[in-house]
């Protein structure tokens, strides 16, 4: 067997697994399958398309997650991120990117790679045995013949086609003045869920401000994937009817509020959704509100009012596999060690994030293939978090797609609060990827 690492897919993940590992002085094979085969999104032959907005989203390193996620990046020597930077555009405080440009210089760079090998093929099934070592970060849009063999090779179950997300809200965020911990008929534990309550009133004017809120248009491919009826989007459901929702995810029984003799009229369930517990999910309430009007109406819910969301609901078609269950820490399948997944296809949302997870990759996969030892990126960083989360931290049975945020982080250093929580976990972060990069280099 060679020591060539195979990669499939071009795109956010699979690029950067690539420059990781060519820069490590293994060989690599790339195959894209476009312009042979294109994706319902994809409009160009460019490696590391950007098929959507053009928003890296925040560059704050030390406030915000995401920030933190393109610092170290940058210091990991990403090529993502250095395209980013050459091809910055003006955007607040925003990382915005002109698309164009950015995917060119990836596809140049990476074409002129002495160590890479690019191929233009669709790889329509699972990769031959002779591969000594594959990464798969074919994304949301996996073509069919590969998605099927994966769903094969994995179990029915386990490569989703995800039509709808709920909310996610931060824990901290949340009134426990008004609300209270309870399971319906006190199952399980009796206290696994956060229970929001309604009266009438409050519940008529939640179903008014859902039905007048502001869809997201759908993208004429997407009117062609139909809604599954088990999950169906909130405001889909409250246009059947005013009493479905009550009927539904608000429904009130098997639930008494502490502090009250009577049973709320409806109520809001909230389902634990890591295991540090500082992310809890909102039940049913997958939608496809446009963001600003999820803000504004899921505020209405009696305890939310000032909830902060690690992230906002949304619809759209996406292929991921259940990686907390099939994947190890270093993103190889238990069922079959040779293959590593990598990018939006493991369960991470975003373009930065799937950049991230096939750094990743591309590190784990050249160390392997050299036999030195792979390192896992320490919990502390944004890397280490969002590793963390699809290996294990996350909740196999509810796994959905996910951003990074600090609620993956561990706690921060004790009586740190507001932003100087942030802020702390974001200098512990930068000090300790250091180490784990072998550099001296410190936080600044
Ligand atoms: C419609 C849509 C809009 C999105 N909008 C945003 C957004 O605005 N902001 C954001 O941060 N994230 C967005 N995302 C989510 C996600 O960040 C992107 O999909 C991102 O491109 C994922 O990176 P990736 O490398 O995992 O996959 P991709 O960038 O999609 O790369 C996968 C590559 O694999 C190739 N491929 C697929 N199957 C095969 C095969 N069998 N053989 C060979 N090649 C194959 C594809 O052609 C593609 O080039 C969006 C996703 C979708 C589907």
């Amino acid at each position: 067997m060679s020591d060539t690492l195979h990669i499939i897919g071009g795109g956010l993940a699979g690029s950067e697994a690539a420059w990781q590992a060519a820069e490590a002085g293994v060989p690599v094979v790339l195959h894209e399958m476009r312009p042979v085969r294109g994706t319902e999104a994809h409009i160009t032959d460019g490696l590391a398309e950007l098929v959507c907005s053009n928003s890296f989203r925040s560059d704050d390193w030390e406030n915000n997650a995401v920030g933190l996620l393109h610092e170290e990046m940058r210091r990991a020597g990403s090529l993502i991120m250095r395209s980013a930077d050459a091809h910055r555009l003006p955007a607040g405080g925003a990382l915005a990117v002109d698309r164009v440009p950015f995917s060119e210089t990836i596809t140049r760079t990476l074409e002129a790679h002495p160590k890479i090998a690019i191929a233009r093929e669709e790889i329509a099934g699972l990769p031959p045995e002779d591969w000594r070592s594959t990464i798969i970060a074919t994304g949301p849009l996996t073509s069919p013949p590969l998605a099927d063999a994966v769903r094969t090779l994995t179990g029915e179950e386990s490569l989703s086609f995800f039509d709808a997300i709920a909310p996610i809200v931060n824990r901290d965020t949340i009134d426990f003045e008004t609300c209270w911990m309870q399971s319906r008929y006190d199952k399980g534990d009796g206290a696994d869920y956060v229970n929001c309550p309604m009266n009438r009133e409050q519940y008529e004017a939640f179903i008014a401000a859902l039905l007048a809120g502001e869809k997201t248009d759908f993208k004429e491919w997407e009117t062609l994937t139909p809604y599954f009826e088990g999950c169906l989007p909130i405001e889909v459901m409250a246009s059947r009817g005013p009493e479905t929702l009550r009927f539904g995810p608000m429904k009130p029984v098997g639930l008494h509020d502490p502090r009250k003799s009577e049973r709320p009229y409806a109520v809001v369930q909230l389902r634990q959704d890591n295991a540090l517990g500082t992310l809890w999910n909102m039940v049913g309430f997958q939608t496809k509100l446009k963001h600003g009007e999820q803000a504004r109406i899921f505020h209405m819910i009696p305890g939310l009012e000032n909830a902060t969301f690690a992230r906002l609901g949304g619809l759209h078609r996406n292929t991921f596999i259940n990686s907390p269950r099939l994947l190890d820490r270093e993103l190889r399948l238990k069922a079959r060690p040779s293959l590593r997944f990598a990018g939006q296809v493991t369960g991470v949302e975003g373009y930065v994030e799937s950049a991230a997870i096939g750094l990743l990759a591309g590190r784990f996969a050249s160390a392997e293939l050299q036999g030195r030892p792979g390192a896992l990126p320490p919990a502390t960083t944004a890397l280490g978090a969002l590793l963390g989360h699809i290996t294990g931290g996350a909740d196999a049975k509810t796994f959905q797609p996910m951003n990074v945020n600090f609620g993956l982080f561990p706690e921060p250093p004790p009586k740190t609060k507001g932003k100087d929580r942030k802020r702390a976990q974001s200098h512990r972060a930068i000090a300790d990827l250091a180490g784990w990069l072998g550099t001296k280099e410190a936080a600044e």
